[in-house]
């Protein structure tokens, strides 16, 4: 999962870093069908799941007495972190006070599933300006298909109604939504209620994909094959370039899809600020319960266990060679197929968790999504230079709707002026009639 989308941390150390923290570890009080998380309630055996004073006291010690920076973001995950109680969250932000080094500031982010949110929480999280990422699949039965509670009961209108209370409240929150099996077809659908029901400007979109490994067991990045819930590479590819399209003809400046705008990024030349679009990785660790920390996220697994924050300290581990390694490999690792690919300075391989197929000559290490994000990242291109060149000139992204607009008047007055058997003036070197003269398909 990704964490609500602001920036990320950095160190005393040379390297800037986030820490994604379980203070219930796996627990969650859902069962979403779909989550890595459940099966590492295995890793600790006979735990009570839930971070203890000391090592919240030496986290937040330890987060905040390593930075330079002017902020600090304390980032808290699931499983499910309000399951902690808000006293817990309580005696973070005392902990933060104490702390903290004159002049910087504390950003409190949440990653939250919003079913226990209430009144209090909200006023608390509002006083105290977390920012929340709330998960929410689309409408009611695309929500509802994969997340249940844990006796199999649909969890949307709990969701919604948080999502109300936080706006009530004023509590600054994105959409996390998950692209799978039941709602992958339809893009315009997730993307029009989120914006026109639910009222956000601030969406991410995370792709499903389970791997399955050669015991049938899902949960660990093992195996070639997927489950019929995740959400296929072409179809990942059609989701993102719809939702584009629509966003691009009336949502530029309005609403923010991290994706589109980590790519944006990429073609004006700056860091993408999203760990699986950019060249390494390995600057964003996740930290258990009980003070264990991990190499990412994705991969806590005991391979990738880099040590406990409470016998060494947390910079020292982030900047250990194997968490080092571990990022470069991102890089490193890459088929000579992506390495020659035209759209790598967007997508550079995506996450390697996903990097599990052969090439078309039979190089392992492909991304399973692949083709999706090659159709998107070409599928863009054009728009993108336009938006890339208005910001270097200083001017707005927004300002490309007016000229792709204009772009269409024109491309429309050149086809109606040519033959049906002429060269469409688009360039796409069809004909008219099977270009932009054919009948519009309804
Ligand atoms: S493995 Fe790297 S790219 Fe993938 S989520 Fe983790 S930090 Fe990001
Ligand atoms: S689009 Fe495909 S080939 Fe190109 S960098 Fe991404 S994963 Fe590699």
């Amino acid at each position: 999962m990704e964490k609500p989308d602001r920036a990320a941390t950095s160190a005393t150390t040379t390297v800037a870093f986030s820490v994604l923290t379980k203070p219930t570890g796996a627990v969650c009080n859902l069962d979403c069908k779909y989550c890595f998380f459940l099966v590492k309630e295995k890793l600790y055996p006979g735990s009570n799941f839930r971070m203890s004073d000391d090592v919240q006291e030496s986290y937040i010690r330890q987060m905040l007495k390593s930075q330079s920076g002017p902020e600090v973001t304390v980032a808290w995950q699931g499983g499910e972190p309000t399951l902690m109680g808000l006293d817990f969250f309580r005696r973070s932000i005392e902990l933060e006070k104490r702390f903290r080094e004159p002049g910087t500031k504390v950003l409190n982010t949440m990653q939250t599933n919003g079913v226990l949110l209430n009144e209090e929480w909200c006023e608390f999280l509002c006083e105290n300006n977390f920012l929340v990422g709330l998960s929410l699949d689309g409408p009611r039965e695309m929500h509802d298909a994969y997340r249940v509670d844990k006796g199999g009961q649909p969890t949307f209108h709990k969701v919604l109604r948080s999502a109300r209370l936080m706006q009530k409240h004023k509590v600054d929150f994105n959409i996390l939504t998950t692209v799978h099996a039941a709602n992958g077809e339809h893009p315009l659908e997730v993307y029009r209620f989120l914006r026109d029901e639910v009222g956000t400007q601030f969406i991410q979109l995370i792709p499903i994909v389970e791997r399955i490994n050669e015991r049938g067991e899902v949960g660990n990045q093992e195996g070639s094959r997927v489950t019929d819930r995740s959400v296929k590479p072409d179809q990942w590819g059609r989701f993102l370039i719809t939702i584009f399209d629509e966003w691009l003809r009336r949502d530029v400046g309005k609403v923010f899809v991290q994706m589109f705008d980590a790519a944006l990024a990429s073609w004006v030349g700056a860091p993408p600020a999203m760990c699986i679009f950019s060249e390494t990785c390995g600057d964003a660790v996740a930290l258990e319960h009980n003070g264990d920390l991990y190499s990412c996220d994705h991969f806590v697994e005991p391979k990738y266990l880099l040590g406990n924050i409470q016998s060494q300290p947390l910079v020292q581990l982030v900047a250990s060679a194997p968490q080092r390694r571990f990022g470069a490999d991102k890089r490193d690792t890459l088929p000579r197929y992506c390495r020659e690919c035209e759209v790598r300075f967007a997508c550079h391989g995506e996450c390697p968790k996903n990097r599990f197929i052969l090439t078309p000559d039979g190089e392992p290490g492909l991304n399973y999504l692949c083709a999706g994000y090659m159709a998107f990242f070409k599928h863009i291109d054009h728009p993108m230079k336009i938006m890339a060149e208005l910001l270097r000139r200083g001017r707005y992204a927004d300002e490309v709707m007016g000229i792709l607009a204009a772009e269409e008047a024109k491309l429309a007055q050149a086809v109606a002026r040519a033959g049906r058997n002429d060269p469409c003036p688009c360039g796409s070197g069809r004909k008219v009639k099977r270009c932009h003269g054919a009948p519009a398909v309804s």
